[in-house]
């Protein structure tokens, strides 16, 4: 009997910014105290159980073919296993962590083991990546890994994996969780209904990766998924689709025929969802806790340079207090400094967040990432701060820098009324009274606020650094074109 091919699948973990909870600065003035605490609490925060699994290796390891057999590894929780031999090692690559990926590659095929690079990354920059792979996966890999693994098992591995057309996502797919350690997640009750964007947010690549027509799953497959995986984690579900309610009429039926197995979820949506009032009705009935909506903007002249059409900024308090009423929280998140933002904008912001009691409020920075069509823009108006040709920047990951010259604001006057912003959101009273006024899930809407409490007070910390450093004039001059 021959053997079985091993095959590893690679998630690498984000070391710093908001979701790695750690400077990027070092502070040689922290005293022993601060650094324990400071250490502490990132390890906690790193450990937490807010942690879920990654969905596209959950996807790559549900292939099965025979005579191959595939693990996955989080380097969230692990240090890869370079005492095992490998067949083939998979690594998923995001913009940000792409130096990461391009190290391990490199020492492994230096060892002789064969290495697979996909994901977003790879598929807007495969030339970068060519150099660290034997073979690339461009584009959703659903169909290709079959192929790939199948080719492993023949002895025929090829340089390339790529196809024009994206994956057919109404054919049924059951995606397993038996390549996960169930312990080390928040839940691994992760559910994607579909791909696919049909808005234009200059900011994100989702468009571009996923495409602009929304493809959907078959819900009797979903429904069957859901019913799954309930019986082995009876945990929180998470519906990863960055807008669930993109097509209504798909997700009204979708939640009405979940309804029956009594499950608690939480998901993303859009804030139109404040407007569509029989699928805001249905999500509260099957089990909908809590939600995350892209808010963005509160300015009319932000929103529209930056694309964001899906809502008027008139509409949007009202919206969130819709959502709220029904009995969902919500973590809306906003972008501040936009091409429409003023200093008057943090006002507005803080405004907005009292009329409307918003549970989590995120406060982020624009990041011009590469392969989003604000990056061009911005590089082509000479606003960005640091090599646009650098697209392996760890910087591009959730990092705490600024990357560009905001349109209206002095950059100096910029970091201080954010910094001055995220005080005032970010105490440990604001954190506990939106933790008991949030309609659901008081417990992580509290804890949420109060790793926000510490984690915007190094975001603040890293940002006065730059200042401080004069890193805006060194860089800014050299990398204009
Ligand atoms: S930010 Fe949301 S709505 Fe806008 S393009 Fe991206 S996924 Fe679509």
């Amino acid at each position: 009997m021959t053997a079985h091919k091993k095959v590893l699948l690679v998630f690498l973990p984000s070391e710093s910014g908001v979701d790695g909870a750690r400077s990027l600065y070092s502070d040689t003035k922290s005293n022993v105290i601060t650094s324990w605490f400071n250490g502490s609490l990132r390890n906690l925060i790193k450990k937490s159980q807010f942690a879920i699994p990654p969905l596209s290796l959950m996807i790559l390891s549900s292939i099965e073919v025979e005579g191959v057999r595939q693990t996955i590894c989080d380097m969230r929780f692990e240090e890869f296993p370079f005492h095992e031999h490998w067949d083939l090692v998979g690594i998923s690559v995001q913009t940000g962590m792409a130096r990461q990926a391009f190290d391990l590659a490199d020492r492994l095929r230096a060892r002789g083991t064969p290495v697979a690079l996909g994901g977003a990354h790879v598929t807007l920059f495969a030339d970068s990546c060519r150099p660290h792979a034997d073979l690339l996966v461009q584009g959703e890999a659903d169909d290709l890994w079959k192929k790939v693994l199948t080719d492993l098992k023949r002895g025929a591995l090829k340089p390339d994996y790529h196809s024009n057309k994206f994956p057919d996502m109404g054919e049924a797919k059951p995606v397993s969780k038996n390549a996960l350690i169930k312990s080390r997640y928040f839940t691994t009750n992760l559910i994607q209904t579909g791909r696919g964007c049909p808005h234009n947010c200059d900011f994100c690549n989702v468009h571009v990766l996923n495409g602009h027509t929304l493809r959907r799953r078959a819900i009797s497959d979903i429904v069957s998924e859901v019913a799954r995986f309930q019986q082995h984690d009876h945990r929180i579900f998470f519906f990863v689709d960055d807008s669930i309610n993109a097509d209504p009429a798909y997700a009204n039926e979708l939640f009405r025929q979940l309804t029956p197995l009594k499950i608690s979820w939480f998901g993303q949506a859009t804030t139109t969802l404040g407007q569509q009032h029989e699928l805001l009705e249905t999500f509260a009935l099957s089990g909908c806790r809590a939600l995350l909506v892209g808010i963005e903007s509160v300015e009319a002249k932000s929103r529209s340079a930056h694309k964001k059409n899906q809502n008027r900024s008139t509409e949007l308090a009202g919206a969130i207090q819709n959502i709220r009423k029904a009995g969902i929280s919500l973590y809306g998140s906003f972008i501040y400094g936009l091409d429409g933002d003023t200093l008057d904008t943090p006002a507005a912001i803080l405004d907005f967040i009292s009329e409307t009691g918003l549970d989590v409020p995120g406060i982020n920075i624009l990041r011009p990432t590469p392969g989003t069509r604000v990056f061009e823009r911005l590089k082509e108006e000479g606003r960005l701060l640091f090599d646009p040709r650098d697209i392996t920047a760890f910087r591009y990951t959730f990092g705490q820098e600024m990357l560009y010259q905001p349109k209206n604001i002095d950059l100096e006057a910029f970091v201080e009324s954010y910094a001055d912003l995220t005080r005032k959101i970010f105490t440990i009273k604001n954190s506990i009274t939106r933790g008991f006024a949030a309609p659901s899930a008081k417990a992580a809407v509290m804890l949420f606020n109060l790793f926000y409490t510490h984690l915007y007070s190094l975001s603040r910390h890293d940002l006065r650094r730059q200042v401080e450093a004069g890193s805006f004039e060194k860089t800014i001059l050299p990398y204009a074109e």
